[in-house]
């Protein structure tokens, strides 16, 4: 006998009534799509549960995987047995010998197949019963067990599971449309990135460079960011914007303290022109209010004007610290910490308004007549797609519905 399937709970999804089936098919995918490494498994749904038949693979690198698959709300290794009684009691007794070293169990039993013989009160009880003649130095605590051992009777076999492991929560990447990640090479946007996917958006970046003064090396460090992000979701494209001109003329020609403001609004210009462009119908950013002074509540009041497309801000509530926290999770912080400087850094304005006002920020930006510039950076936007490692080619999930 052995662990041969892993039993994946989604656990919010049931919440999706009538949309729940194009979340599922999306799950699915996701997880066909990462676990393309392992041509021998599959995946299979079933109500209520999704299924990894292992087929003979090693469990544990896949259970790796699943757990930065968002939509995935828990996952168990599990052992298939045919609705037999003596079937499920030799499944049982394997899954708790082989659950560590556990010493207090209980066993908790879902008859979802209401047609099995047994109920589910007594079936609780044969197989403690079971566990407890057949092994020695187990106890049953039903309150707080060291581990419990699931019995699922479904209509087609009963799975038997022990532990729980968490997964990554969240919807499924694909299930929600899509955003424009504005992503510099700090440590906020990322994060932002992620915890946008997390609710169901695929991305696409836009970053800015102005050559020569970020280096190539600048730009590496967003691509190796984008590339982390691909462990939760989809390929990224990324659109690089040449912003040199554009930030020169801003820097020169702007009173010092508006410069910031005018820069970022032409950024947020940019920006909607990919998304109008792509069809995307969102920009998110790593903003955080308070963080520096170019965050303050003015400074978003006079940067937004310039657009009416919804901008996603998923850091806005967060501190520094939990921002950090998540950045070392999702293995994004080590590169953000990487000396390069972005266009941000190095066009820094000596006094930044930190309460700028729209009408002369407007004011501002109708002096300089940029309308230009802006379209010249658009035409020469480089493109890059960041493929995801385990990933090949999605298929095509409208097809599947
Ligand atoms: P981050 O850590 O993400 O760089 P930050 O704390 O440095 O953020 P700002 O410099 O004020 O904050 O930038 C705010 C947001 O503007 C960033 O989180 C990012 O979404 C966007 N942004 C800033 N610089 C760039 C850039 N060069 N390219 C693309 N987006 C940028
Ligand atoms: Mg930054």
């Amino acid at each position: 006998m052995e662990f041969d399937h892993i039993l994946i709970r989604y656990g919010e999804l049931a919440l999706k009534g009538k949309n729940q089936k194009k979340f599922l098919i999306q799950l699915q995918q996701n997880i066909r799509s990462k676990l393309k490494q392992f041509p021998n498994v599959s995946v299979k749904r079933s109500q209520g549960r999704m299924f990894i038949v292992l087929h003979g693979e090693n469990p544990y690198p896949i259970m790796d995987i699943c757990k930065t698959i968002f939509g995935i709300h828990s996952l168990s290794l599990a052992i298939k047995t045919p609705n037999d009684l003596t079937e499920i009691k030799n499944a049982a007794l394997y899954a708790l010998q082989n659950a560590g070293n556990k010493e207090t169990f209980k066993v908790s039993v879902k008859r979802i197949n209401k047609g099995f013989p047994v109920h589910t009160m007594e079936l609780n009880q044969i197989l403690g019963g079971h566990l407890l003649t057949n092994t020695s130095g187990h106890k049953v605590d039903v309150h707080h067990p060291d581990v419990t051992i699931k019995v699922e009777i479904r209509a087609e076999a009963t799975y038997v599971t022990s532990s729980v492991l968490e997964g990554a929560g969240g919807l499924p990447v694909g299930t929600s449309g899509k955003s424009l990640l504005m992503l510099s090479g700090g440590i906020d946007s990322p994060v932002a990135g992620y915890l946008t996917m997390k609710r169901g958006v695929d991305i696409e970046a836009v970053h800015f460079h102005s050559p020569p003064f970020t280096s190539e090396r600048a730009k590496q460090k967003v691509i190796d960011l984008a590339e982390k992000l691909t462990a939760f979701g989809h390929k990224i494209k990324i659109h690089m914007v040449p912003f040199t001109k554009l930030q020169q003329k801003i820097f020169q020609d702007t009173p010092n303290g508006y410069s910031m403001t005018v820069m970022r609004r032409a950024m947020f210009r940019i920006s909607e022109a990919i998304c109008r462009r792509e069809g995307i119908l969102s920009i998110t950013t790593g903003e955080n209010l308070g963080q520096v002074a170019s965050q303050t509540m003015e400074s978003m009041h006079a940067i937004n004007d310039v657009t009416n497309y919804p901008i996603l801000r998923p850091l806005i509530s967060m501190d520094k610290q939990e921002i950090i926290r998540i950045s070392k999770d999702i293995a994004t912080y080590d590169i953000s910490i990487r000396p390069y400087e972005d266009c941000c850094t190095i066009f820094v304005p000596k006094a930044p308004k930190t309460k700028p006002k729209r009408d002369r920020a407007r004011y501002y930006e109708e002096q300089l007549g940029y309308d230009d510039m802006i379209q010249e950076a658009l035409n020469h936007i480089e493109t890059v797609v960041i493929e995801n490692n385990a990933a090949e080619k999605q298929d095509s999930f409208d097809g599947l519905l």
